[in-house]
């Protein structure tokens, strides 16, 4: 596939350290050289965010989990975007810039970021998001534009579905454990996952991958054209 001079995008999104990495990095690759993304449907993702998010507005850091430093949840969903990624001592062209669900202000100072998930999956034990949250920690203590925070903990506050509650159609819903699943910070791991994720932006286009079906679907459904 034809390389352009330049990326049609230098703004690494965080979610793309877990979700697009976990499959082929073709798809990754289009996405910043050509801005063409595979169309996804998730109707559900965006509302049960959203009402997990704003159950948290003004909620302290204790009454999510005590471990955390006292604090209150005072910002939510707000875009950060880094100074250029620096790898090695090399300064890179890419930045990261995304969107993160809540950041608690602790009386120290510093602040407690927490991302939200509605789910029901073995990924939920903070491995496979921790490059994710390690990148909004990245964005916002050097922040390319707004003031540096200090981020003493980042962690995932899950809700898991796990029975219905109310006895009528205006009263039904789903009923959730809650839980706090801290992530550890680990600048190395990060770093190396950051400086393999560029040195497949600035490579060739990757072959397509053997596990995601989609490509295969293309190709076979493009052999059924005239
Ligand atoms: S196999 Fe194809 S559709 Fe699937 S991730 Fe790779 S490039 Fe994208």
């Amino acid at each position: 596939m034809k390389k352009p001079a330049k990326p049609a995008r230098e703004n690494i999104s965080p979610s793309d350290l877990t979700f697009g990495l976990s499959t082929c990095k073709r798809c990754l690759w289009i996405k910043y050289w050509h801005k063409v993304l595979m169309p996804l449907t998730m109707p559900l993702v965006g509302p049960l965010s959203s009402f997990q998010e704003n159950a948290f507005r003004g909620v302290t850091t204790q009454a999510i989990d005590p471990s955390l430093r006292p604090g209150r949840v005072t910002k939510l969903g707000e875009f950060v975007k880094s100074k250029p990624l620096v790898i090695n001592g090399e300064s890179t062209r890419w930045a990261i810039l995304g969107k993160y669900d809540l950041v608690a202000e602790n009386e120290d100072g510093t602040v407690a970021l927490i991302d939200c998930k509605v789910s029901d999956s073995p990924r939920d034990s903070g491995d496979f998001y921790s490059p994710q949250l390690h990148a909004y920690t990245y964005a916002l203590e050097m922040p390319a534009t707004n003031r540096a925070v200090s981020v003493a903990s980042m962690g995932l506050l899950v809700w898991k579905p796990n029975r219905v509650i109310g006895d009528s159609a205006e009263s039904y819903g789903f009923g959730v454990a809650q839980s706090y699943v801290p992530i550890e910070r680990n600048e190395r791991a990060f770093i190396t996952v950051m400086a393999d994720f560029i040195s497949v932006l600035e490579g060739p286009c990757p072959d397509s991958g053997s596990e995601c079906p989609t490509c295969k679907y293309l190709t076979a459904r493009l052999g059924l054209e005239d």
